[in-house]
């Protein structure tokens, strides 16, 4: 039997802008099991060789694949933004770094409920045909986000000819807007790849005890509608819960109301001011600033951030954690369910979203238990995968990854960044015993 893991390892790849890791359990009797989770990038460091991502993809089949290994068991694609998928996209001639993926022949690919859109036409979702209406709006929000991502790109390729943008604006939005892009073949690869496909939210029961025997996995998100309806009237911008003083957003700049997009305590637009036409951008090309332009891209990338799948996984003695890129408006409903007890054993953390300000929320970051100086016992690890001056501006303390969090995860335990492997470096190592 393979039944009690000995030790876990998790590689995390060097992928620039975006998420890749790659975590091995290894059991008594030598066997091997293997769980991605995500694999993107938008940005590259800019001395990587040009083939890293095959060279990652070829790695992972390696790793995957030689001894006691018996494949890729499980995918993780935690939200279709382009830095946690793009590693997923095919090519014509089948030799893409998704088709290396693909071939590993993944027994389970588990996403986001959110993902199920594309899947059967007439799902209802989980919860009902009471969410169906909601469902389709959010079906409908999925597409505007692509749109809005292509028409922005337009208007900074206008706005730059023009001289009407300064350049690190411009460069803000092209990186927003590129990984908001609809990362088609990676997205549909994903849909077709694993021998089951498993769309999670909030609570639902996912038995991967074939796959990852004696390991117990937890969804705490991202909440379902019914369930985001019930935190719709708590979900408050608490700023105590961010690593800034002053936040403030471009969001709130350009007037963003909540509406009828999937988190409605979001900022997103509603109504008339959904921006999903070209037209729409077209004729306000002169009298919207750029800034608004910037602020609309940025809040319907937060509403992508959201649907990000939160996976606690409990393996021997150890909890591990990986919340994707969610922000506060996903943790919230897990914050306040019975499930966030698990929080206070977690002994690794996947540091949201590339460091960013508000998805490590504090209230999240507090009930750590095992956080503390160097000289704690079995110290809290945690592993960051990011590219700073990406995302973000110090001037307004909106940089990623967020300087404030960094701080407090040097001081509080044991972290490990991607960036500190250098261009080259293809991934760093963190062994994980589990007895
Ligand atoms: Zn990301």
């Amino acid at each position: 039997m393979t039944a009690t893991p000995l030790s876990a390892t998790l590689f995390a790849y060097q992928v620039g802008f975006g998420d890749c890791f790659l975590l091995r359990l290894t059991y008594t009797d030598g066997t091997r099991r293997h769980m991605l989770i995500d694999f993107g990038t938008t940005s590259l460091p800019v001395d990587a060789p040009k083939d890293q991502m095959v060279r990652i993809a070829r790695d992972i089949e390696t790793k995957c694949t030689e001894s006691g290994g018996s494949g890729l068991d499980i995918v993780v694609a935690t939200h279709r933004h382009a830095d946690h998928v793009s590693g997923f996209a095919t090519n014509a001639r089948g030799t893409g770094t998704g088709d290396i993926i693909a071939g590993l022949k993944p027994s389970v690919v588990i996403q986001p409920w959110t993902e199920a859109a594309e899947a059967p036409v007439d799902w209802e979702g989980p919860g009902g045909s009471a969410a169906k209406p909601a469902f389709r709006r959010h079906a409908r929000t999925l597409k505007a986000i692509e749109e809005t991502a292509r028409n922005a790109l337009r208007f900074v390729d206008n706005a730059e000819k023009a001289k009407a943008i300064s350049p690190s604006l411009a460069a803000q939005m092209r990186f927003i807007g590129e990984d908001n892009l609809s990362n088609a073949s990676a997205v549909n690869n994903l849909k077709i790849m694993g021998k089951r496909t498993e769309y999670v939210f909030h609570g639902c029961k996912l038995d991967l005890s074939g796959e990852l025997p004696g390991v117990t996995v937890d969804v705490l998100g991202p909440p379902t509608l019914r369930q985001t309806e019930t935190i719709r009237k708590q979900v408050a911008r608490n700023k105590d819960e961010f690593w800034q003083l002053a936040a403030r957003r471009m969001g709130q700049a350009a007037d963003i109301g909540s509406g009828t997009a999937l988190f409605p305590g979001a900022p997103a637009f509603s109504g008339k001011r959904m921006p999903v036409e070209y037209r729409w951008l077209q004729h306000r090309i002169d009298e919207t600033s750029a800034e608004v332009a910037l602020g609309i891209v940025r809040a319907l990338d937060d509403q992508m951030n959201n649907t990000s799948v939160i996976l606690v996984l409990r393996a021997g003695t150890k909890t591990l954690l990986f919340p994707g890129d969610a922000q506060w408006e996903n943790w919230a409903y897990a914050l306040q369910s019975p499930l966030a007890a698990l929080l206070d054993d977690v002994d690794l953390y996947k540091v949201g979203h590339h460091g960013s300000l508000n998805a490590t929320p504090k209230s999240m970051w507090n009930r750590f238990k095992k956080k503390g100086p160097k000289s704690k016992a079995d110290r809290l690890t945690s592993v960051v995968s990011t590219r700073k001056d990406k995302h973000g501006h110090e001037k307004d303390n909106t940089e990623v990854p967020r300087r404030t969090l960094m701080t407090e995860l040097k001081a509080q335990s044991t972290l490990h960044d991607t960036e500190d492997l250098g261009p080259t470096g293809l991934y760093e190592v963190i062994e994980i015993p589990l007895v």
